[in-house]
């Protein structure tokens, strides 16, 4: 049923609301509110159907509204609304771990519950620390990540993370963590489709800080195998394999990132089946749900938790967890979350579409300001080049234009970023791109 809205239509009535990464005086000013969704679209609070060109947040991989896991969540909800997991259990995180770990890349067999993708990636660092400690090679305590990377907003994330904006400001973060270069070359790579061809110096450069740190130092390299909250950037052919080696060489562990990647969204599975790497950790969250109750889920290696299991420390292995890892609301709305990603056949629908969603998008590559597009899978990025003086301002405008007119597509920086639902047609790419195209140009 549609919430009545009404109330919050002035702007005085949404000033409590702090909202996330959002200029809160602009947006309220002039607000943008969905009130509900079914299948590939939003209805706006003024009744307008909106095209979802970003599955929420990169999150609502089955589209919106799907019966199977509302009900799922209703059910749930009535019988057990929450149990502890510390030191006590309930079957449904032991159910939706068992059938995660089937779907996950080979080895990747234990499952540790988050709420979320930032929580996975602490989460992440956290293991991969403790695992070297339990080794007796405590003095890897080094991290690398890349510049641009997202990996949430805890400090372990932002630590790691290489977006300036989501660092500068909070005090010196993590000790000891060294950045790779992102791979994104407009120059060499403009309007490649697919992945760019190889260029090892960029993931050689580890090579590079391992001779500079000593190997010994280093706990793990955390990288999204696409990332994608930087505006899409695609790994070059062979890039996760190089890296991939040099860690296997160097006993340093390979933390991939599938906070957006996970559940379907390259065309497999997982990115890491996608391009046939498989890392020691891999942090999930978003499509795990389908993005209908927050939850994200580590996966980690046989051979890493066997570590924590066979050693002669404490009777609780890992001093971690939440409040709410293994929520049973949250595993229920996964568990048949799954069943529709495996009912309908979602987790490879992708690569079915990926050819005409490439021509697609590369169709617009003539407009006006269209300094580049990538694609991979079900993804897309527009690239349009900045304005004099305000870098950022074209493709929001290209954004609110794009609501007026229809669609929701995601913006950052200069770069539009698309990730439609895995059920979306053909005709409603068409019709995405379509909106795009006029937003584009009737934006100077
Ligand atoms: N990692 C990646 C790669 C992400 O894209 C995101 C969210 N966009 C996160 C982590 C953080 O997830 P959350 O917002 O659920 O904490």
């Amino acid at each position: 049923m549609a919430q009545n809205t009404d109330h919050i239509a002035t702007e005085g009535a949404m000033a409590p609301f702090w909202m996330p990464f959002t200029a809160n005086k602009q947006f309220k000013a002039s607000p943008r509110l969905l009130k509900s969704a079914e299948g590939m679209y939003y209805q706006s609070v003024d009744d307008r159907p909106i095209l979802d060109g970003t599955a929420g947040l990169w999150c609502c991989n089955a589209g919106h509204g799907r019966r199977q896991i509302t009900e799922a969540v209703q059910r749930q909800i009535a019988e057990l609304d929450f149990a502890p997991t510390f030191q006590m259990g309930h079957p449904l995180p032991f159910e939706f771990a068992q059938r995660l770990a089937e779907l996950a890349p080979p080895g990747l067999d234990r499952v540790f519950f988050t709420n979320s993708g930032s929580e996975s990636a602490d989460t992440a660092l956290k293991i991969a620390l403790q695992y070297h400690r339990l080794r007796g090679e405590g003095q890897r305590t080094r991290f690398i990540g890349r510049e641009k990377g997202y990996h949430g907003v805890g400090f372990g994330g932002i630590s790691v993370g290489g977006l300036g904006n989501n660092r500068k400001g909070f005090g010196p973060l993590l000790t000891g963590v060294d950045h790779l270069p992102h791979t994104l070359n407009i120059e060499r790579n403009a309007f490649t489709k697919g992945l760019p061809e190889p260029d090892m110096s960029l993931a050689d450069r580890l090579e590079e800080l391992v001779a500079l740190h000593g190997a010994d130092t280093i706990a793990a390299v955390i990288v999204e195998p696409m990332a994608g909250s930087a505006g899409v950037i695609l790994p070059p052919k062979g890039y996760l394999k190089r890296l991939r080696e040099i860690c296997t060489r160097h006993g340093i562990l390979l933390i991939f990132d599938e906070v957006i990647t996970g559940f379907g969204r390259l065309g497999s599975p997982f990115a890491s089946q996608e391009f046939d790497v498989i890392p020691d950790i891999l942090t999930s969250a978003k499509g795990l749900t389908n993005g209908a109750i927050p939850m994200g889920a580590v996966f980690v290696q046989n051979a890493i938790y066997n570590q924590f299991m066979d050693a002669d420390g404490p009777a609780i292995e890992l001093f971690h967890g939440y409040t709410y890892s293994g929520h049973p609301v949250a595993a229920a709305a996964g568990l048949a979350t799954l069943e529709v990603y495996q009912s309908e056949g979602l987790l490879t629908r992708a690569a079915d579409l990926a050819e005409y969603w490439e021509s697609a998008l590369h169709s617009l590559r003539d407009l006006p300001n269209v300094i580049d597009i990538r694609n991979y899978g079900l993804v897309g990025a527009i690239e349009l080049s900045a304005r004099d003086g305000a870098p950022g301002a074209r493709a929001y405008d290209v954004f609110t234009k794009a609501f007026e007119l229809g669609a929701l597509i995601r913006v950052t920086g200069d770069v539009i970023a698309l990730s439609p639902p895995l059920i979306i047609e053909r005709d409603q790419i068409d019709q995405l791109m379509s909106i795009i195209t006029d937003a584009i140009r009737a934006t100077r």
